[in-house]
């Protein structure tokens, strides 16, 4: 797609640290590295969000994001990895061309877990979950 940084990348127009390839994927460094090691996985094809995705692409990258991680924790020598696809605009996406991050982490890098990305996470008694649930399963 024009204007997309990451399709540039895919079509060899903007220099990167590739890691891995293959037809559908793309592993390359983060250029603002979270940790020495930040990894990004992209499929080739433009799509902007993850259920954007049609669903053998997404099993490829996530198969991919599979077989980096312990390649990229041996890189590094990181006891742990954070793996996290910020999923549109409003969840922090920058870039909108899907993308996984593998961020190596360790006890002493100051990082948080998820649970720290929200402020104020609402309190759901028992009936809501019920609600939720069946809100997803769309029953
Ligand atoms: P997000 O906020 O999830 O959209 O993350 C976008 C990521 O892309 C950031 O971590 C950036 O550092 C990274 N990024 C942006 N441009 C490039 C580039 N040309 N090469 C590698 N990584 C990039
Ligand atoms: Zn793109």
């Amino acid at each position: 797609m024009a204007d997309c940084i990451f399709c540039s990348i895919v079509d060899g127009d903007i220099p990167n640290h590739t890691v891995y390839e293959d037809d559908d994927v793309l592993a390359f460094l983060d250029v603002n590295p979270l940790a020495r090691g930040h990894t990004l996985v992209i499929p080739k094809e433009h799509h902007e969000r993850v259920n954007d995705l049609p669903a053998d692409l997404a099993a490829d990258v996530f198969a991919a994001v599979h077989d980096l991680t312990d390649d990229v924790e041996a890189a590094v020598d990181a006891e742990a990895t954070t793996i996290a696809v910020n999923n549109g605009p409003a969840a922090g996406q920058e870039v909108p061309h899907v993308h996984a991050h593998i961020v190596p982490r360790s006890e002493e890098d100051g990082g948080k877990p998820i649970h720290a990305l929200i402020e104020s996470p609402p309190e759901v008694d028992d009936d809501e979950f019920g609600d939720l649930a069946a809100a997803i399963r769309d029953d």
